[in-house]
This record gives structure tokens, C-alpha cells and sequence, in this order.
């Protein structure tokens, strides 16, 4: 799905794993989603969706989620056009139509999740540097313990904690030969205050070494609340948690680290370097925002009894439509549960915790870039090395949960809501560009009703193009990405 860009293999696949995996799980989901409600139920919820809804402790958390959704909305929708008008270069009008929305099977991932294995075909300007230095990496011999321990590096130099000897001895770090492991990555807490652990089948790429801070994350807060009683032994929410390995991935991918660490090689800041390198973090971020939305609003209304389990696929992907600009590349029945054909729907983990993360990772990174004293544009700060980032870091990750999650970001921002403006900051460069590039021979920006020409375009409007519409666990054990 990363690589492929034969249209008629990618739905193909996408569709097999859907008759395969999520048709077979769909009796048993349903069955498990009645068996939750009633444990919900029981427990003085409303429904299942109440409860894991509660684990962020404000009563209007479903609508806050849409409210600042609604701020976002409008950078993705250029995110999504420009996308579209590039994979129009590589699949045509036919599949894809210049006002249309997009094929859920070309979006890099089994699930059109992370859209970072397009970034080849959307590089705004080729002729740079390759920022995914996996290349570097491969050449330069690097091996899956050189990639933890850069990242062990990267918490250490703030003055985080490093990690214990045991890590090194217990983890699982590569895929073992000669038996069949679970693969997703995965960090874990063994709750006796100094055994933590990764396992992950770690790959030398630069994705993977990404995904490597990110698990590392995990771990540093594992580390960071250790001496709290058992039940504050989590993040102050579950968005905290995740956002902290990307929030230290964003600062070790920027091209002014990546050439610290001979990654890459010394290039001036130009406006052409940062917006590719925008582009990369926004394939990872703010793509996946109504994707996560969605994931969560889809399985809250179906708890909530809104429709029938017969119409919830369809549903299903009248979200999907309405947010994301994404429809099935192949015809549904009733016998189909796509939502379910994701690890995290599948097994009961809420998928708002990586929408709450994004915003969150945002807000930490201004923040950190604050007290490491940086100058310049956000997307330009590099907080390695800074204790005083560090300290603060610390001091948040080392109250766990035994905060309101309000009181622990008001330590770490001064502020007390979750808010979009540090996102919408960091990527102002990318927003202007994509609006200049848009006006200048895009196609506009949303699909079907909600198109818009970009304010600006000289060109006549084109003729619409018409498209065819057709146990939640008690204790979080693990984290993944
Ligand atoms: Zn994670």
C-alpha cells in the first residue's frame, strides 16, 4: 500500500483485507459492542461512548472536539487539494476527479491514515535535499540499536532520563527469526518502577526512527512518573501520552538537526527546504485529523444507538465522505464493517486520544521552542540540547495523571484548554503556499457540494465534475503509534 501505484492492485488489496479480516470481525464486534454498552450501562454511563469519553473528565469534550476541528478544517482541505491534484498526475481524472473526493485505497497506508508514503509524489520542490534521509541511514551502516540510542540521546541532552540497562536486555527491538511476533510497535509499562519496555520490528529507515522517538516517548513517561502511586501512573490524558515522542520527532527531523546528527547535508534555510519539510510533518499530522475524528464520531453515534448496525458501514463512510474527502474505492454491502479493519477498532483503543495528541503535540512544541529561547519561524526550532526545555518537560511528565489534565497543561503552557492556534502557527508558511499554488493552476479546494474556488484563481471555473457517492481494557498496559 506504501509503494504501489497501480490503482487497480491497491483496491484490489484494500478490498481483500476488507473481505478477510473486517467481515470476520464484524459479528464479533457487534456482540462486543452490545456486551460494552451494557457494562457502561451498569457502571451509571449513558453508553460505551460516555465512558471513554469520560476518561477526559469535561462534559462537553464531544463537541469541543468539533469546535476545534472546525478551526482545522479549513488547512486540510488544502492539504487534500493539492494532494488530489497531485495524484491526478499519477491516476488520471477517471479515478480521481479534479473536485471529487479521494479513493481510500492510494493514500500510502492500508487505511489512508498516514499519508507519509506519498510524500515522493508530492514533493512541492524536488530538487532538494531529500529530507527522509533513509538513503543517508542505509549507507551510512546504521543498525536498529544505533537508532534507539540516537533517540535515547535526543531525551538525555535535555537532561531526561536515560533509559535502564534492563530496556537494553528485555526489549524486543527487531523481529525475532523463526517465530511469528506481533509487529504494531508497542511500548510497555511492567508497573514495578524499572521495567519498561519497546517491541517493536524495527526497520533502518527514517520512518522507523520516527517511530522509534515516538515509542521512546512513551517510555520517558513511564520513567517520569515511576515514583507516583499506581493510579497516577498514566498520562495526565491519553493524548498527552502519545503526543510525546512526536513532539521530540518533530524536532529531530527538522533539516537543521537532521544535519547536527550527518543526516543531511548543511543546506541554508530556504523557503523551498521548509516547505517540503512542512509538507512531510503535515502528511503525518494534519491528514490524520478528521481521520481520527472520524474513527471516534463514527463508533460514539453507533454506541449512542443513532443508526442500525445494518447501516453502519454506511455511516461509516458518510463520515468519512462529509470530513475527510475520502470514499471507498469499491462498492459496500451491508455485510461490511471497514471501520473495524484498523488494530485500534479492532481491539477497543479509542483513536481520539491521537486527534487530542496532534492538537496537544503543537501546543508542548511552542512551548518547549519558548523556553529553549528559539528565534525564528516555529517550524525552524530545534530544542535538543535545551535543559531548560527539558526541565519543563519533566515537570509535567512527572505528575501523570494525578492532575486534572487542565492544572498539568496549565504547568507546562500556562494555558488550560486544548487549543489549534500553535498548530495553525506552525504551519502558516505551508498554508500561504498551498493557497498561492491553488490559485495559481489548482483545482480548488473541497469536493462535491462543499467545493470552493480558492480566493485569488484567475482561471474560469470548470464544469463540476460529478462523482459517484455510494473491551475497552481496564488498565492501558501498552501504547502504540
Ligand atoms: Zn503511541
Amino acid at each position: 500500500m506504501g509503494t504501489s501505484r497501480n490503482y487497480t492492485e491497491l483496491s484490489y488489496v484494500w478490498e481483500s483485507w476488507r473481505t478477510r479480516v473486517s467481515r470476520k470481525i464484524r459479528p464479533f464486534y457487534l456482540q462486543y459492542m452490545s456486551l460494552i454498552n451494557k457494562h457502561a450501562r451498569l457502571n451509571n454511563y449513558t453508553d460505551a461512548g460516555d465512558l471513554m469519553r469520560k476518561k477526559y473528565e469535561t462534559d462537553t469534550f464531544e463537541q469541543d472536539m468539533l469546535a476545534l476541528y472546525e478551526e482545522l478544517d479549513p488547512l486540510y482541505r488544502l492539504v487534500h487539494a493539492y494532494v488530489r491534484k497531485k495524484l491526478r498526475q499519477v491516476y488520471g481524472d477517471q479515478v480521481i476527479p479534479p473536485r471529487g473526493p479521494l479513493p481510500a485505497c492510494v493514500l500510502g497506508d492500508m487505511w489512508g491514515r498516514f499519508w507519509t508514503n506519498l510524500y515522493p509524489e508530492l514533493v512541492p520542490y524536488p530538487e532538494q535535499p531529500d529530507i527522509d534521509v533513509t538513503q543517508t541511514m542505509q549507507d551510512g551502516g546504521y543498525n536498529v540499536t544505533h537508532m534507539f540510542k540516537l533517540g535515547e540521546e535526543f531525551f538525555t541532552s535535555m537532561g531526561l532520563k536515560p533509559l535502564p540497562e534492563t530496556f537494553w536486555n528485555l526489549s524486543m527491538l527487531e523481529r525475532p527469526e523463526g517465530r511469528s511476533v506481533q509487529c504494531h510497535a508497542t511500548a510497555w509499562d511492567f508497573y514495578d518502577s524499572k521495567d519498561f519496555r519497546i517491541r517493536m520490528c524495527s526497520e533502518v529507515n527514517f520512518e522507523n526512527l520516527e517511530t522509534v522517538h515516538h515509542e521512546l516517548g512513551h517510555i520517558q513517561y513511564f520513567m517520569q512518573y515511576a515514583h507516583l502511586p499506581l493510579t497516577y501512573r498514566d498520562g495526565a490524558n491519553d493524548g498527552f501520552h502519545e503526543a510525546i515522542g512526536e513532539l521530540m520527532s518533530m524536532s529531530m527531523s527538522t533539516p537543521k538537526h537532521l544535519a547536527e546528527i550527518g543526516l543531511l547535508q548543511e543546506v541554508p534555510e530556504s523557503k523551498e527546504l521548509s516547505i517540503n519539510f512542512l509538507m512531510r510533518t503535515a502528511l503525518k499530522s494534519v491528514t490524520t485529523l478528521p481521520f481520527h475524528l472520524v474513527n471516534d464520531l463514527w463508533r460514539w453515534r453507533l454506541f449512542r444507538g443513532e443508526y442500525d448496525t445494518d447501516e453502519a458501514n454506511e455511516e461509516f463512510w458518510k463520515l468519512k465522505e462529509q470530513y475527510l474527502g475520502v470514499v471507498a474505492p469499491v462498492s459496500r454491502t451491508k455485510d461490511d464493517l471497514d471501520a473495524v479493519s484498523i488494530f485500534h477498532i479492532a481491539t477497543g483503543y479509542d483513536m481520539i486520544r491521537y486527534f487530542t495528541r496532534t492538537v496537544l503535540q503543537f501546543q508542548f512544541f511552542e512551548t518547549l521552542c519558548r523556553a529553549a529561547n528559539h528565534q525564528g519561524p516555529l517550524h525552524t526550532c530545534d530544542f535538543y540540547g535545551s535543559k531548560e526545555a527539558g526541565d519543563l518537560l519533566a515537570r509535567m511528565l512527572s505528575l501523570g495523571s494525578s492532575q486534572p489534565w487542565q492544572d498539568v497543561l496549565q504547568v507546562m503552557t500556562g494555558e488550560r484548554r486544548m487549543t489549534a492556534r500553535p498548530l495553525l502557527d506552525y504551519f502558516r508558511p505551508l498554508k500561504e503556499w498551498l493557497e498561492e499554488d491553488n490559485a495559481r493552476g489548482g483545482d480548488g479546494v473541497g469536493w462535491g457540494d462543499s467545493w470552493k474556488q480558492t480566493p485569488g484563481t484567475s482561471r474560469a471555473p470548470r464544469a463540476a465534475t460529478p462523482f459517484s457517492l455510494w473491551a475497552i481494557p481496564l488498565m492501558a498496559l501498552m501504547w502504540r503509534p
